[in-house]
C-alpha cells in the first residue's frame, strides 16, 4: 500500500474528473486460452457535476447478489448529470467474473472479493481488481455503498448496516447514511471475520461505508429491489449529492452482539426450518432441526437458539453441511 508498489494493470475507459455522464469500463489485462492479450471489462459509470462529494456504488462484490446489479445497472443507465452536485461512480458488478458466472466467488481464482482487501497490482484477477479499489477508486470516494444480499445459500431480512467503529465519530457518520438508506431494519454489525473485507478497507480509509443485506437464495424480488432502488436514491440524497430529501420509511434497528448471535451445523443433513426470518425467538428455542439422510429411525438434531431476539438469517439450500450457518440472531435495539 506505499507509493512504491507497483502500478495497477487496470486502467479506466472513462475520465473520473469531466463533467457529464460516462459510460465505460475498468479494464483488465488477462490473457487466457480463448482470449490471447484479452481484458476483462469491468462496466463502470462516472457521473459528474462539478465540485461536490464522491458517492462510490458497488454491487456483486459477490457474484450471486442481485439487488445491488439490478439497481445500479438502472441507476447508471438513468442518472443525469444535472441531477448530481459532485460525482457518483457505480460498478454495479465488481467482481465481473463471478456476476458473470453467478457465483459467490470468481470462476477464475476463486476469489471472494470480500475477502481479499487490499489486493495486490501483482497478483490474482481478484486481488487485481481488490487493489484497484483500495489504492484508486476509494481514496476518491466520500461515502461508499456496497450492495450485498444473502447469495444462493443465506437469506436475510432486508437490512443496511454499518460496523461498530473504534472512531465514534465516524461511526455515527455511518450510522446515519444508514438511517438514511431507509431499510426496513437497520444493524449495527460486528463481524465474525473482518479481515480482507471491503468494509474495512474503506473504514480503515475514514469513509462513511454502507453496507446491506437485502435478500438472498441467489435471486431476488421486487420488494428487496424496491428497497435497494429507494436505498441508494436517499443515501446519494442524504449525501448532498441529488437534491431533495430523503424519502422516510420506518426502519428497526437491531444489534448483533457476538458470537452467540451465530449457529453453525455440526454434521450433514436434511434442514428442517422451525421459524422463518423476521419471527421473534426465545434463549433455547428450537430454530432449525437437522435430519439424517442416510436412514430412517434416527432423531434429528435440534439447533437452539443461544439467545433472545429475532431471526435475521438463514441458511437458504435444503441440505447443509458441517459448518454451514444455519441461523443468525438479531437484537431490537
Ligand atoms: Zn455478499
Amino acid at each position: 500500500m506505499t507509493d512504491t508498489r507497483l502500478p495497477s494493470p487496470i486502467a479506466s475507459t472513462v475520465p473520473f474528473d469531466r463533467d457529464g455522464v460516462h459510460h465505460g469500463f475498468l479494464r483488465l489485462p488477462y490473457s487466457r486460452d480463448d482470449s490471447a492479450w484479452g481484458s476483462i471489462m469491468i462496466p463502470l459509470t462516472v457521473v459528474r457535476n462539478g465540485d461536490g462529494p464522491t458517492a462510490l456504488l458497488t454491487g456483486g462484490n459477490h457474484g450471486d447478489e442481485y439487488e445491488g446489479p439490478i439497481v445500479l445497472f438502472d441507476l447508471a443507465r438513468t442518472l443525469a448529470a444535472e441531477h448530481v452536485r459532485g460525482r457518483v461512480i457505480i460498478v454495479p458488478a465488481m467482481n465481473y467474473p463471478a456476476f458473470q458466472a453467478a457465483t459467490r466467488t470468481s470462476p477464475i481464482d476463486r476469489g471472494n472479493m470480500n475477502r481479499t482487501f487490499p489486493g495486490r497490482p501483482d497478483g490474482t484477477v481478484t486481488e487485481k481488481i481488490a487493489d484497484y479499489f483500495q489504492r484508486t477508486l476509494l481514496p476518491m470516494a466520500d461515502i461508499v455503498l456496497d450492495f450485498h444480499s444473502g447469495g444462493r445459500t443465506l437469506d436475510f431480512i432486508p437490512f443496511a448496516a454499518a460496523h461498530v467503529l473504534p472512531d465514534k465519530a465516524q461511526e455515527e457518520r455511518s450510522f446515519a447514511a444508514v438511517a438514511a438508506f431507509g431499510a426496513p431494519y437497520a444493524l449495527r454489525m460486528v463481524e465474525i471475520d473482518a479481515r480482507g473485507m471491503y468494509d474495512s478497507a474503506a473504514e480503515e480509509m475514514g469513509k462513511i461505508f454502507v453496507t446491506t443485506e437485502l435478500g438472498g437464495g441467489g435471486t431476488s424480488s421486487a420488494r428487496t429491489v424496491s428497497i435497494a432502488r429507494r436505498g441508494v436514491l436517499n443515501v446519494l440524497r442524504h449525501a448532498g449529492i441529488v437534491p431533495g430529501p430523503v424519502e422516510a420509511a420506518p426502519t428497526q434497528w437491531l444489534d448483533m452482539p457476538g458470537d452467540d448471535s451465530f449457529l453453525f451445523a455440526e454434521q450433514a443433513g436434511l434442514l428442517e426450518p422451525c421459524v422463518d426470518l423476521q419471527a421473534a425467538v426465545a434463549a433455547g428455542q428450537v430454530l432449525a432441526r437437522i435430519h439424517t439422510m442416510d436412514r430412517t429411525g434416527a432423531a434429528p438434531v435440534e439447533l437452539r437458539a443461544r439467545r433472545d431476539g429475532i431471526l435475521i438469517a438463514r441458511h437458504f439450500p435444503g441440505l447443509v453441511k458441517p459448518g454451514d450457518c444455519v441461523a443468525v440472531i438479531g437484537v431490537p435495539a
